[in-house]
């Protein structure tokens, strides 16, 4: 059995037509996220350490503890695994009402950014200014503090050792939007935008203070 699982679904895959097509969903999913989770499972156990590690911010916490031999493929398939986990569960229908920070992440967000428009202006510019595949970031500090930023390939604010806990991740690998939006990211992301799941992104916030 796998120590590590992809996130379950509480949507069907055409549930996000036409912003995101539904092919694009199936092979993300089911072919991108589903090898990267398992190729790090395989890969910690070929390291010898699949029970050193009990969950997988420990495991991008701690990767210079891993044997240099295997280090940068467990960086790379586990912010893989880790970075989709958290990409998948903050999406949700259009038809739902989740789609506005609410409570104690709005008024920070307004606190720190002036409103909702300008954090996404400023996450969708991180995402633009990532030359090749990557994704942009809206981590917590401890104490409560936002902070965005940006990561090449699977890295993200974990592996990068700042210390800060992501709460929402946008993939910006071309997997993500190619079949339907080509070579037009920021079309993407203007429409990304409408199907995050803020209800889920402050329940996170929330937990990470
Ligand atoms: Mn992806």
């Amino acid at each position: 059995m796998s120590k590590f699982e992809q996130v379950t679904l509480n949507y069907a895959m055409d549930a996000f037509e036409p912003v995101i097509d539904t092919l694009t969903m199936e092979t993300h999913y089911g072919k991108h996220h589903a090898t990267y989770t398992a190729t790090f499972n395989k890969l910690l156990e070929e390291a010898g350490v699949a029970d050193k590690f009990n969950t997988i911010e420990e495991v991008l916490a701690g990767l210079d503890q891993i044997d240099e031999a295997k280090r940068t493929a467990i960086r790379n398939n586990g912010g893989g695994y880790y970075n989709h986990n958290l990409y998948f569960c903050n999406l949700a229908p259009l038809s739902e009402d989740v789609h506005k920070p609410t409570g104690k992440l709005l008024e920070q967000i307004n606190k720190q950014y002036g409103s909702v428009e300008k954090l996404q202006e400023e996450l969708k510019t991180l995402a633009l200014g990532q030359f090749g595949s990557g994704w942009s970031f809206l981590s917590v500090k401890k104490g409560g503090e936002l902070v965005t930023s940006k990561s090449p390939n699977q890295d993200n604010p974990i592996s990068e050792g700042t210390g800060n806990t992501p709460i929402l991740a946008l993939d910006v690998w071309e997997h993500a939007y190619y079949l339907k939006y080509k070579n037009l990211r920021a079309d993407y992301l203007d429409k990304l935008f409408s199907i995050i799941n803020w209800d889920n992104v402050g329940k996170l916030y929330e937990t990470g203070l």
